[in-house]
């Protein structure tokens, strides 16, 4: 049977410049090892020692990918096209070698650990300085993630934040320092990238990302590494990667639990694939609520910050349609394989999401403006009028022990949101309660379980928490 090879760019250096090559074969094994039996330097980038086929290696008879027909066995008819697709690592590793850019005198020495490892190398770290990461966000991940990623002498690092730095965050975004505390964020990391290794481009970008600016910023990059804290900017990154074809980075954390994975829908799963949907709102706490253990996202930005290293050197062994999970409690790695989902609204075969969408709404964060509150809110201020104008009430604390023994409202009696429906008995009905947590979420869900439960009497729920208490009525009250 005649099949016609297709010749990738970069593997044109060892078919003799050749686009297409024509073979005898009836399968795509057998395709393939005419092709290298022809060309015998060739061989050796399609294959492993252990002669399985590379996995940064996809083939395609006519436009199907192999591994969703009968892989490496695929028949293969008269007259069709195998198509050979090695993965490019955006602009720089598609870059031929010739016009990557040349290291200074100061880059040779400072980079000089890097050069003397062979799968880096010169080469290797002139691809470094060629590449354009785009990291989102200069928190807990983008921390460590920006500070490697300088020092490896990634050459253009963009960076995206908005926000400014606050004490509480220094416990682990370690790229800001006390004295940058009020000051913007991206003011703060670009100063200490820059510092790091004075010789990278920082293009700082100080802005939240979204619907309407993302396309058009990843289209300037070559990876997309998602240091995130929620979910609406988790699916924007996720699907604005998928349209521009970008590898995104991803990583994640909670408590003391990480997840980083390679999202790359040229060659594998994306974040949808692994979750079609975001939980409901509400279900799964941020870490401004539940925590984080300081060095965890230390911990997960640099495996991040390693992965994005190997996709700009094409390595093979990155961390596609694999899930690793991370517990620093335990200090257990676990690793669960990811699959492209075929049925994925987003890259799979018939994917109907074709641009981004509002975030918030697919995230269930739009309340309908017009929609009342399903329960009555009071503000710190006016709550410590009431208090001093010696208005009947009673505070209930939904927050934990360990919450309530550095921070309380004097007075208020503590009923974990655990424990409230079973200690319901336990509030009078005919007072009015005011019903208080660290930022106001939790408390909301309170009155939403003691009205269910059908609790008769008046609840009212303390906008802004312990928080709105701290900032408004007593600032010796500890903020955390
Ligand atoms: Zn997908």
């Amino acid at each position: 049977m005649a099949i016609n090879i297709l010749i990738p760019t970069p593997l044109r250096q060892f078919t003799g410049g050749k686009s297409e090559v024509a073979v005898n074969a009836t399968s795509v094994d057998e395709a393939l090892n005419e092709l290298t039996g022809e060309f015998t330097g060739l061989r050796k980038h399609l294959y492993t020692e252990q002669d399985t086929l590379r996995n940064f290696i996809n083939l395609y008879v006519g436009d199907e990918d192999v591994r969703y027909l009968d892989g490496p066995k695929t028949k293969l008819s008269d007259g069709d096209e195998l198509t050979i697709v090695p993965s490019i690592a955006g602009g720089s590793a598609a870059a031929p070698a010739e016009e990557l850019p040349a290291l200074t005198t100061e880059e040779y020495q400072r980079y000089s650990r890097h050069l003397i490892l062979p799968e880096v190398g010169l080469d290797g770290q002139r691809k470094l300085k060629n590449a354009r990461v785009l990291t989102i966000g200069t928190g807990g991940l983008g921390s460590p993630l920006g500070l490697y990623l300088a020092a490896a002498g990634v050459g253009t690092l963009g960076v995206v934040d908005f926000d400014v730095v606050d004490r509480s965050n220094l416990q682990r975004q370690i790229i800001h320092g006390t004295k940058d505390i009020g000051r913007s964020k991206i003011a703060s990391a670009t100063d200490r990238l820059k510092d790091v290794n004075p010789n990278i481009n920082v293009e700082a970008f100080e802005t939240r990302l979204t619907s309407e600016n993302a396309l058009e910023l990843f289209r300037e990059y070559d990876v997309v590494v998602d240091g995130t804290d929620n979910f609406q900017t988790r699916y924007l990154v996720n699907d604005a990667a998928v349209l521009t074809g970008k590898p995104n980075v991803y990583g994640s954390i909670f408590r003391f639990e990480g997840q980083a994975s390679v999202f790359w829908s040229g060659r594998g799963a994306c974040y949808r694939c692994l979750y079609p949907e975001p939980p409901p709102p509400g279900l799964v706490p941020s870490c401004a609520e539940g925590g984080v253990l300081g060095v965890l996202p230390g911990i997960v930005g640099t495996i991040q910050a390693s992965e994005v290293l190997k996709v700009i050197l094409g390595a093979e062994g990155i961390l596609l349609n694999r899930l690793l999970l991370f517990d620093a409690w335990t200090m257990r790695f676990r690793e669960l394989k990811l699959r492209k989902n075929p049925h994925c609204e987003l890259c799979g075969e018939n994917a109907t999401i074709k641009e981004l969408v509002d975030y918030d709404a697919f995230c269930g964060l739009n309340l309908p403006v017009e929609e009342e509150l399903p329960y009555e809110e009071i503000s710190a201020k006016e709550l410590d009028g009431w208090i001093k104008g010696q208005v009947d009430l009673q505070i209930i604390d939904v927050r934990e022990p360990h919450e309530y023994d550095f921070a309380n409202i004097p007075g208020a009696q503590l009923i974990p949101l655990g424990q409230i429906v079973n200690r319901i008995c336990e509030i009078p009905k005919g007072r009015t309660t005011i019903v208080h947590c660290k930022g106001g979420v939790r408390s909301a869900k309170a009155i939403g379980y003691l009205q269910d439960a059908g609790f008769q009497g008046r609840l009212i729920n303390l906008k802004g928490g312990i928080t709105a208490w701290s900032n408004d009525v007593d600032p010796t009250v500890p903020k955390y």
